[in-house]
């Protein structure tokens, strides 16, 4: 039986206390081998999330939990070794002169002993596909591989969980698949949790749960198959539905266009991905 890894306790965070609510009373738990993937449009306070999970940032109201333990000052270096994070802008991540260096840096702040580092820089970078790239400036390299690189970053570190905060944005959807495929890999041998902070409804396919952002608060809670039903819903707040999942929908409605027979949505769903 898994156990809640991450936990939100009707947490209310605001940048400045003249300025509103980027987050209102938002709580969920996200279990220790689930991927979850948080959706929302621009603004609606997916990044603030992330931040507070490793405690760039700290709530004003309410409680975050992670691994067991409250995120505070006596435990954020604690926290920061078991979560990982990736940003979407990787210029902002690099430490390191070479590809490898800067791989390296994440080890080398917590006491990897040097074979071992070695051995983990050259599997994470194999496993994102920049293995022939290790002795690369990072500044030098295209806007999808800085991302593949950063991403290797945090795979070297084995960590307790992944937050990817519109980490692949920069790769085409062949490279985001593959990407993905690996870190899920990683997920499910390892039994990590996976958070996946994206706009678009095309990346939640995968996922186990997806929690749905708008204004600042929880608008739903469900797994993908369950939000593409609410295509309505979703659209009001400007969320638009992939063309499969609207198919699927429409095919579903009564007096459906291919068969007499009832059809079963979660079949046709399976069928079209
Ligand atoms: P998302 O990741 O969903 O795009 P964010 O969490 O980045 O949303 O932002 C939520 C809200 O907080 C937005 O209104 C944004 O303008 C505001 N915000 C984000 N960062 C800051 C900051 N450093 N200072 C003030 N306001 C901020």
């Amino acid at each position: 039986m898994s156990r809640a890894y991450i936990e939100f306790r009707n947490v209310f965070f605001r940048y400045s206390e003249d300025q509103p609510w980027v987050l209102k009373d938002v709580s969920f738990r996200i279990f220790s081998d689930q991927w979850v993937a948080i959706i929302g449009h621009n603004g609606s306070g997916k990044s603030t999330i992330a931040k507070l999970i490793n405690g760039l940032l700290t709530p004003e109201k309410g409680e975050i939990i992670v691994d067991g333990l409250p995120v505070n000052e006596d435990t954020i270096w604690e926290i920061r070794r078991k979560v990982g994070m990736v940003f979407q802008n990787p210029d902002n991540q690099f430490v390191g002169t070479t590809v490898r260096d800067d791989v390296a840096f994440g080890l080398e702040n917590r006491g990897v002993e040097r074979r071992e580092m070695i051995r983990r820089i050259d599997e994470s970078l194999k496993a994102v596909a920049m293995a022939d790239y290790r002795l690369q400036e990072p500044h030098r390299l295209s806007g999808g591989q800085k991302q593949r690189v950063a991403i290797a970053g945090v795979l070297a570190i084995s960590p307790q969980v992944i937050i990817l905060d519109e980490a692949t944005a920069m790769l085409d959807p062949k490279g985001r698949k593959e990407i993905m495929d690996t870190v899920n890999e990683l997920r499910t041998q390892e039994r990590i949790s996976l958070v996946t902070i994206t706009h678009d409804l095309n990346e939640i396919t995968q996922a186990d749960q997806v929690i749905v952002m708008n204004q600042g608060e929880v608008y739903l809670e469900a797994t993908p198959r369950e939000v593409f039903l609410e295509e309505t819903l979703l659209q009001t707040i400007g969320l638009d539905v992939p063309f499969v999942a609207k198919l699927a929908n429409e095919l579903n409605k009564d007096g459906n266009i291919i068969s007499k027979q009832p059809l079963n949505q979660e079949e046709l769903l399976e069928e079209l991905w």
